[in-house]
């Protein structure tokens, strides 16, 4: 298997953000060490899921102080080459010189081809980057 490319991951949601925010990124990676997930996504309720290929752990990001009782309604993320394997970043833009997370964003790269697209983005995470980027360093359920 060839090896991630965060890097790039990166530099194109960097591209995509708002400018003139201070960024934050985390690759996501399974317990397993696996690298490659089939990933669903919710832009209104701004919450995502990603499968580890590989184990099948299931990991979840979204909002530390979102309201739970928002109807989750997933869109499966495929890329144009039909291929559903992505390397996962979530991404941030920050408030001003503070640690609270502004507006999100999702950049996967497919594994099969190498094409890069941001999936989702949501306003006003308002939570502190860290505690939103460790929830997805821990299987779900
Ligand atoms: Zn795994
Ligand atoms: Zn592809």
């Amino acid at each position: 298997m060839s090896e991630p490319n965060f890097a790039a991951i990166h530099a194109f949601l960097a591209g995509v953000m708002d400018a003139g925010y201070a960024t934050r990124f985390a690759d996501a990676a399974c317990e397993c060490e696996g690298r490659v997930f089939s990933v669903e996504v919710d832009e209104e309720v701004g919450e995502a899921w990603w499968f580890c290929r590989a184990c099948n752990a299931a990991y979840q990001l979204r909002d530390p102080g979102a309201d739970g009782d928002a109807e989750y309604a997933a869109v499966d993320c495929v890329c144009t080459c039909d291929e559903a394997g992505f390397e996962v970043v979530a991404g941030v833009t920050l408030y001003g010189r503070s640690e609270t997370a502004r507006t999100a964003y999702l950049g996967c790269r497919c594994v099969a081809c190498g094409r890069i697209e941001c999936y989702a983005s949501w306003p006003r995470v308002d939570a502190p980057y860290p505690a939103f980027f460790d929830m997805m360093r821990r299987p779900q359920g």
